[in-house]
């Protein structure tokens, strides 16, 4: 069977900041397998800015800005794989794959997995109606524009407000469409305040408190149908643009022995973003669904050296401290295994957290009654909360409370 030092599953930004990472530490093979026809995840279908501010610090386009990454990670010496899937995880890293030479195995010391995200459905977000064609997500809307060079639709309704949403207006604009609407649900729109602008900008009207009910049309959408507390609202439309929503790429996770956390939909970790079985690691959007491209990258290069740090046999061996969540409104915390002992080599030093809804109140990481690190929170859906990773006391048994203000 094929071996190698290090595995890398998906050549998104996450993979390929690993990769370069492990290769500068001195890691012999490192082999990126990538099920695309060319690396470089996500932005490279992302033809718009801002991508690499945190990374190159330019402002790049998401096209060149995977570029770089490729030609970072190849020049470091990584070996990029592309038309190339795993299809199974088994114990101690060791993968099944298909790929251009047909059916393999490779064997590594160690595998990361760096596999980001996938959008919903108009099915799963249960829109009702018709089933013309022009319902998109972002990522089909992306690759058709960006990449097939073709305007799918004219004056589109984009669904969800998420940052994903405006990276969907940013799409629309350069090629020349329209959007008749942005719907989002909450009250709210999900993305920070700045992104709003861009809407304002381009003339397009965001309903908030606002649900697509129906969408008809029988070749191509001719009308949406949106539900507001003032009665329905009926949007002449040709497409509709679904954003938002994602949730970790965990297919290969689920099929495997590996755990899964029921709130993130993505594998289970402890500050050096190992897994249940300690061959794996995990980095980037597979975490927890979308954050940025920079983040996802740095997550990426602390992988790397908390892999480096495991291949030298230096990491405390697997186990700790599995986080309790208590608060209606946590959607997810990670990493959810917490060790007392001292960090490093790529540890994570903040807990990530989301909420499901907005919430205010009082966060406490709680241990045997004591509590060991605290903040205030005034929060939307879906934005990105940390916590300080405090020194732990022993033992006892570690919660994270949400004590919501009346
Ligand atoms: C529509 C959209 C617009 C965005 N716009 C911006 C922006 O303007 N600026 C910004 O900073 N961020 C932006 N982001 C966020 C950014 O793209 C992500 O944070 C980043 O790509 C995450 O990197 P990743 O490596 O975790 O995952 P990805 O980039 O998703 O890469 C994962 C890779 O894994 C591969 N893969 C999955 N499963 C397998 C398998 N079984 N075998 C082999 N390969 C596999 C996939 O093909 C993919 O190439 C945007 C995201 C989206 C969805």
């Amino acid at each position: 069977m094929e071996t190698a030092d290090v595995v890398i599953v998906g050549a998104g930004p996450a993979g390929l900041a690993a990769a370069a990472e492990l290769r500068r530490l001195g890691v012999p093979r490192v082999v990126v397998l990538e099920r695309e026809a060319a690396a470089g995840g996500i932005p490279r279908h992302c033809g718009h800015y801002p991508f690499g501010m945190r990374e190159f610090h330019r402002v790049l386009r998401g096209p060149d800005y995977a570029a770089l990454l490729v030609a970072g990670a190849t020049a470091a010496g990584a070996e990029i794989r592309t038309r190339t899937s795993v299809t199974a995880l088994h114990p101690g890293g060791r993968l099944e794959l298909t790929g251009p030479e047909g059916l393999g195995e490779i064997a590594a010391r160690a595998v990361l997995l760096a596999t980001g995200v996938r959008e919903t459905s108009r099915a799963q977000r249960l829109i009702g109606g018709e089933k013309p064609g022009g319902v998109l997500p972002t990522g089909a809307l992306q690759g058709i524009v960006y990449l097939n060079g073709q305007r799918p639709f004219r004056r589109p309704v984009i669904l969800g407000s998420e940052l994903v949403a405006f990276s969907a207006l940013l799409t629309c604009r350069h090629a020349g469409i329209h959007p008749v609407a942005m719907v989002e649900p909450n009250a709210r729109i999900t993305a920070r305040s700045p992104a709003v602008w861009l809407a304002r900008l381009m003339g397009v009207p965001v309903m908030t408190a606002s649900a697509i009910d129906r969408v008809l049309g029988r070749d191509r959408v001719e009308e949406v149908v949106v539900q507001r507390s003032g009665g329905p609202q009926h949007l002449a439309a040709d497409g509709v643009i679904v954003t938002g929503a994602f949730r970790p790429e965990a297919t290969l996770l689920r099929a495997s022995h590996l755990e899964v956390d029921a709130g993130s939909g993505g594998p289970v970790i402890d500050r050096w973003g190992r897994l249940s079985d300690p061959a794996y690691f995990a980095a980037g959007n597979l975490l927890r669904a979308v954050e940025a491209a920079g983040w996802s990258w740095a997550e990426g290069q602390r992988a790397a050296r908390a892999i480096h740090a495991a291949l030298a046999g230096r990491l405390p061996a697997p186990g700790g401290l599995r986080l309790q969540l208590e608060g209606a409104a946590i959607k997810l915390a990670l990493p959810q295994v917490l060790v007392g002992g001292p960090a490093g080599d790529g540890a994570a030093d903040h807990l990530q957290l989301r909420l499901n809804r907005a919430a205010k109140g009082r966060l406490r990481l709680m241990q045997d009654g004591a509590c060991l690190v605290e903040r205030r929170l005034n929060a939307l859906p879906e934005r990105r909360i940390r916590l300080p990773i405090p020194t732990l006391r022993g033992d006892g048994p570690l919660t994270l409370v949400l004590d919501e203000a009346p």
